[in-house]
């Protein structure tokens, strides 16, 4: 697939201090594509992600979104990085504020909305993510799926081309994975361009269009996940898949 890219990854490499983190990722991630990244600890998925929002400097290699190249740092930088929101595994909602003001605070901030149009817009998301009538609440007062509910909500709220998920449902109680995983999969019905870090191997099944697997660093098997379940390709992946599943 990948006719429209929108996330495009070349020859990027990264270390930590003499750790090869990143090494040679290409990738590409086309317009309305789900893909799963999986793979075991410490194989750089985390890495993956904050590289694409260069939350993380690289020392090689090309990021590229819709159709623009990364720069390193400045405004330029701000603007694109809007773009590709993200979820991570722990929630970080800003406790002092209320459901519907985590929502709205970065849209009037950085995308400088109207309050009234930015807290209505607010609300709409959380409608969409089944939370309208929590919006008035505080982090502390919802479960762990409802706060992960929110994040995701946040993030939809600057409008974003694209989503990044790092291990989204991994902070959850198991009972609370599956209100989280449904909003994801319901986004990705919508057409949302998504990047999903994640070890829930049923999402993977049902909602990825290709399976990406990880291991030390490198980009080992990209593959639509039935090939990938039923036949993967790799010792790696192969014991991988048998402690997982
Ligand atoms: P994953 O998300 O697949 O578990 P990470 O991207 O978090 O992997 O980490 C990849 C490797 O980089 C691991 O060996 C980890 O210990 C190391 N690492 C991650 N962050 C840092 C950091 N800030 N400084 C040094 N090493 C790091
Ligand atoms: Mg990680």
């Amino acid at each position: 697939m990948a006719v429209d890219p929108l996330i495009e990854l070349r020859d990027v490499n990264k270390y930590y201090g003499t750790l090869h983190v990143l090494q040679n990722i290409t990738l590409t991630v086309g317009r309305g594509e789900v893909v799963v990244v999986i793979g075991p600890s410490g194989s750089g998925k985390s890495t993956l992600c904050r590289a694409i929002n260069r939350l993380e400097i690289i020392e090689s290699g090309r990021i590229i979104i819709d159709g623009q190249e990364l720069p390193d740092e400045g405004k330029a930088l701000a603007g694109l990085r809007a773009d590709v929101g993200m979820v991570f595994q722990s929630f970080n909602l800003f406790a002092h504020k209320t459901v519907l003001e985590n929502v709205s605070l970065a849209p009037v901030k950085v995308r400088k909305r109207v309050k009234g149009d930015a807290d209505r817009r607010s609300r709409e998301l959380l409608d969409r993510v089944g939370l309208a009538d929590q919006a008035e609440k505080y982090p502390a007062q919802l479960s762990g799926g409802q706060q992960q509910r929110v994040a995701i909500a946040r993030a939809l709220a600057m409008d974003p081309k694209a989503l990044l998920f790092d291990e989204p449902t991994s902070a959850l109680d198991p009972d609370m994975i599956n209100e989280v995983l449904e909003v994801m999969r319901q986004l990705a019905r919508e057409g949302m361009t998504m990047v999903v870090v994640t070890h829930e191997m049923g999402f993977a099944r049902s909602a990825a269009n290709r399976v990406v697997f990880m291991s030390d660093g490198r980009i080992v098997e990209d593959r639509t996940p039935d090939d990938f379940f039923t036949a993967p390709r790799s010792e790696r992946a192969k014991d991988f898949l048998s402690k997982i599943l």
